[in-house]
């Protein structure tokens, strides 16, 4: 292996997440057979700590752990979720909204979107409408926090109208599970998919579906699937047990991350940590002219990942490459938005020596020429 493959990286893309010694060390756990107790027992604990992230979660929801990235477990969620014979809204502005859409096309099950542009925020007027003008829908189906742009979507608002209208919501919370507010009940959340490599902070290879239990009873599964059926998933792991080969060494980083996690403080001194580093970087960007992607950027990012215009006097590539020189990974712009757009998360293991260093190499690439 080159010398460069085996340098440190800060990854600032949003997941999978530079890790910490901790959780890297984890994995170094011995060998375990799924099917003994003693992986019931890491199992039991990783699902029992996951329900008990958020208030009001533990005791109603139930999670369910899953051998795969992010997507599979929104795909989990949605397949199982919404019945065979269902009818979802899926609220979409941008790739993980349209992605939700794409699932339940596969799955041939019938849907209305309330789409907007990916630069705009969810179309809550356009919900509110759909919602009034049809009663057969089942589910409303949202992205949290949509990675296209970094925007934070108003799923409190959302939330409010599911309520109303007494619709449960399903919402992808892939990149925002443990650095934002969650609000199960206020929502009218079934679900919320989520994965174990980005705010969680543990290795690529988990994800889970945070689901309410009392659906398991109350109705079929909606699965298409065989390996994504929450349903199959949730008779077995309700005692640790799993239908499927669990990644047992991404189970051991992930109930490492876990700890850290609570160890630090929870998702609120998450969230405050992000919030720092967010605003370091936003303010050094300002300084030098660059500006937010979106018109409302100041208002409407997460602190999780900031999307900004890459400016004109310099290129996405350019930035990128340089970055990467100084040990720092970006992320470009999806589709329209490829070589227009940058965007810097700050999720993971980052110190005060990696931000200030991330300050010096923004500084030293994009000072305005002149
Ligand atoms: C990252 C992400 C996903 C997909 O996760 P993968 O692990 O890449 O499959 C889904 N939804 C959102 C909002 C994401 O940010």
């Amino acid at each position: 292996m080159s010398a460069t493959a085996e340098r440190r990286m800060r990854l600032l893309n949003p997941g999978p997440v530079t890790l910490t010694e901790r959780v890297r060390g984890a994995l170094q756990r011995p060998d375990l057979c799924h099917r003994e107790p003693e992986f019931y027992a890491l199992a039991m604990e990783v699902r029992g700590r996951i329900e008990r992230i958020y208030e009001g979660c533990a005791g109603r929801f139930v999670a369910i752990l899953l051998t795969g990235s992010g997507t599979s477990a929104v795909e989990a969620m949605v397949g199982s979720m919404v019945p065979k014979d269902g009818h979802a809204l899926v609220v979409a502005n941008g790739v993980y909204g349209d992605r939700m859409a794409a699932m339940l096309t596969a799955q041939g099950k019938r849907f209305t979107t309330v789409g907007a542009e990916w630069i705009a925020p969810m179309d809550l007027a356009g919900v509110e409408r759909a919602l009034s003008a049809d009663a057969s829908i089942t589910h409303v189906l949202a992205v949290q926090h949509e990675t296209t742009t970094g925007r934070d979507n108003d799923v409190a608002a959302l939330g409010a109208l599911c309520k109303r209208f007494d619709k449960p919501m399903l919402l992808d919370g892939v990149s925002s599970f443990a650095g934002e507010p969650i609000d199960f009940e206020g929502w009218n959340l079934e679900a919320v998919a989520a994965t174990a490599n980005k705010c969680v902070h543990g290795v690529p290879g988990i994800s889970f579906v945070v689901a309410r239990e009392s659906a398991f009873a109350a109705r079929p599964s909606g699965a298409t699937s065989v390996y994504l059926d929450l349903w199959r998933h949730w008779k077995e792991q309700r005692t640790g047990a799993s239908p499927f080969t669990q990644s047992v060494h991404c189970m051991y980083a992930l109930q490492e991350a876990l700890k850290e996690l609570e160890d630090e403080g929870g998702w609120r001194a998450r969230c405050a940590t992000y919030a720092r580093r967010a605003s370091a970087v936003r303010e050094v960007l300002a300084e030098l002219g660059v500006t937010y992607f979106l018109a409302d950027g100041a208002t409407a990012s997460s602190s999780i990942l900031t999307a900004f215009a890459v400016p004109a006097w310099t290129t996405y590539d350019a930035l990128h490459d340089g970055l990467k020189e100084r040990g720092f990974i970006i992320y470009a712009g999806q589709g329209p938005y490829a070589g227009k757009m940058f965007r810097i998360a700050v999720m993971g293991a980052l110190g005060e020596q990696d931000m200030t260093e991330l300050e010096q190499g923004l500084r030293a690439l994009l000072a305005r020429p002149g």
